[in-house]
């Protein structure tokens, strides 16, 4: 384990030239000889997969999922990022964790790190505990050949868009709440990038969270595998066919569609086009800071932007004491306190790190 802060002192790829031989053992042969055999992948295929370098941004749902998923097609080096630690509610979706994960609180990334070993010792993988932010994004996911995104809010979903485009580092987009997701792969000059599509992120609050609506691990499931198919699709051969191809699945209801969006990329995209990585440089994006001596942290949300507070008062029933009045909702949550103002402004109660409050704003506002 290692501290996301850090300087990368030794790279994914250095590490797994330590560890990998190639494919000419026969206990490999053996091991991927139904992909070896499949015309998409084949020996050539295999290879590259094993060589390869993934960043997973997240490892809840989706990105525990897919972890998973490339681990076992024989990805040979990953890197998980995740800032939360394994809850009980957690195991009805992220699979690579367990009951004793919860109990002992285990890192995410950490425990899906272990687990990963125990479906394939031979790789490579860096548990990296830490919220991803933009001191450490370019660090962090510089030197991975594709990147997934499993995150829980949209400000590093933005930020991961900005690495992408700027460093040009091709990267699945997913996301998933209730019973439906979708997915896309994007590589920067070749497809829309995110900003081309959604050119700004939604407003806090106004769309639900796993927290608030609820999720379904088989779609989380379905989504995840998407965004590891592209992955390995890219690998194999570079194919950028799927890129801009927008999968959106409804789970429950048996429904699947495709849209095209490769027509959306936008000549004045403020991202891909005039390349103004606002997320990344700090123009856009809350911050997060400590209130001295109140067992609090404030979070900021990006300038300009309203939350409305009777939607986030319905989102939050149930989930503890909630109280609205004209001026802000204020709900006491896993022995928290979170008071939300209609500017998106936070202030949570019951910690001094700013990484768990980033954490709860996310789960419970949701950005
Ligand atoms: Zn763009």
């Amino acid at each position: 384990m290692r501290d996301g802060g850090d300087k990368l002192d030794s790279s994914l790829a250095r590490q797994m030239k330590q560890s990998f031989e190639g494919l000419d053992e026969a206990a490999d042969r053996a091991r991927f000889s139904r992909q070896l055999r499949l015309a998409e992948i084949g020996e050539a295929g295999q290879r590259r997969i094993s060589q390869s370098r993934i960043v997973l941004v997240g490892c809840g749902a989706l990105g525990s999922h897919a972890a998973a998923a490339l681990a076992r097609a024989g990805v040979r080096g990953l890197r998980i990022i995740d800032r939360d630690l394994v809850e009980m509610s957690n195991l009805p979706r992220q699979v690579l964790f367990d009951e004793a994960d919860a109990l002992e609180g285990v890192p995410k990334a950490v425990a899906a790190a272990a687990a990963l070993r125990h479906i394939d010792s031979r790789i490579t993988v860096e548990a990296i505990v830490a919220d991803l932010n933009r001191a450490n994004a370019e660090a962090l996911l510089g030197d991975c050949d594709v990147m997934i995104d499993g995150c829980d809010n949209y400000e590093t979903r933005y930020l991961l868009n900005d690495v992408a485009v700027k460093l040009n580092i091709p990267w699945v987009y997913g996301g998933c709440i209730g019973v439906e997701g979708r997915s896309m792969l994007i590589v920067p000059d070749r497809s829309p990038c995110l900003r081309c599509v959604f050119p700004e992120p939604p407003p806090p609050g106004s769309e639900g969270t796993c927290e608030t609506v609820g999720i379904l691990g088989t779609a989380a499931a379905v989504i995840a595998n998407c965004q590891a198919t592209a992955a390995l699709r890219w690998i194999v051969d570079g194919d950028d066919a799927s890129a801009g191809e927008f999968v959106a699945i409804d789970i429950w209801r048996n429904e699947f569609r495709v849209n095209n969006m490769t027509h959306l990329r936008r000549e004045d995209c403020p991202c891909c086009a005039t390349r103004s990585f606002d997320f990344l440089d700090g123009r856009r994006g809350s911050g997060a800071a400590e209130l001295c001596g109140r067992d609090a942290i404030q979070i900021l949300a990006p300038r300009g932007e309203s939350l409305d507070l009777a939607k986030l008062h319905d989102n939050l029933a149930g989930l503890g004491p909630l109280k609205r009045t004209a001026y802000f909702v204020r709900a006491d949550i896993d022995g928290f306190e979170l008071s939300v103002f209609p500017d998106g402004r936070a202030i949570i109660r019951g910690t001094t790190d700013p990484a768990v409050a980033r954490s709860l704003y996310a789960k419970y506002v949701g950005h």
